[in-house]
């Protein structure tokens, strides 16, 4: 058919920046995240026109697993303003930690088990 690769439409995922010393949210290890942008886009000859439905996620280096945050926060780490991460506000998009958890009986976050320290509250979990 004589539109097919001249008009397409498509979602791309652009890897960004590496964000270091982070507590991964889902194993509580020290990690770090990457920076993901996903975007929806439609091309014509080749040529990306226009994109919407930008999306921003973390991924976690220690487990994989997959954050969602705002696009506001999301552009702001995008232009190196990390201080947006103190008050991040991420949802847990796909959890893949399999290991083994523990609750912090004081705290009550979830823990590696492998922690001797809980690294929230810093309370000795055994
Ligand atoms: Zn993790
Ligand atoms: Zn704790």
């Amino acid at each position: 058919m004589f539109f097919i690769g001249i008009f397409g439409m498509g979602t791309k995922e652009v890897d960004i920046r590496t964000i270091n010393n982070m507590i991964c949210k889902s194993c509580g290890r020290m990690t770090s995240y990457k920076l993901v942008k996903t975007y929806n886009y439609f091309q014509l000859f080749f040529i990306p026109i226009f994109r919407w439905g930008e999306k921003y996620y973390l991924v976690s280096k220690c487990c994989g697993s997959l954050f969602e945050l705002s696009e506001e926060e999301g552009q702001n780490l995008e232009k190196g303003k990390d201080s947006v991460l103190s008050n991040l506000n991420i949802t847990i998009v796909e959890d893949k930690s399999q290991c083994g958890k523990l609750i912090c009986h004081s705290c009550g976050k979830e823990v590696d088990e492998s922690f001797e320290f809980c690294p929230y509250c810093g309370i000795k979990l055994k």
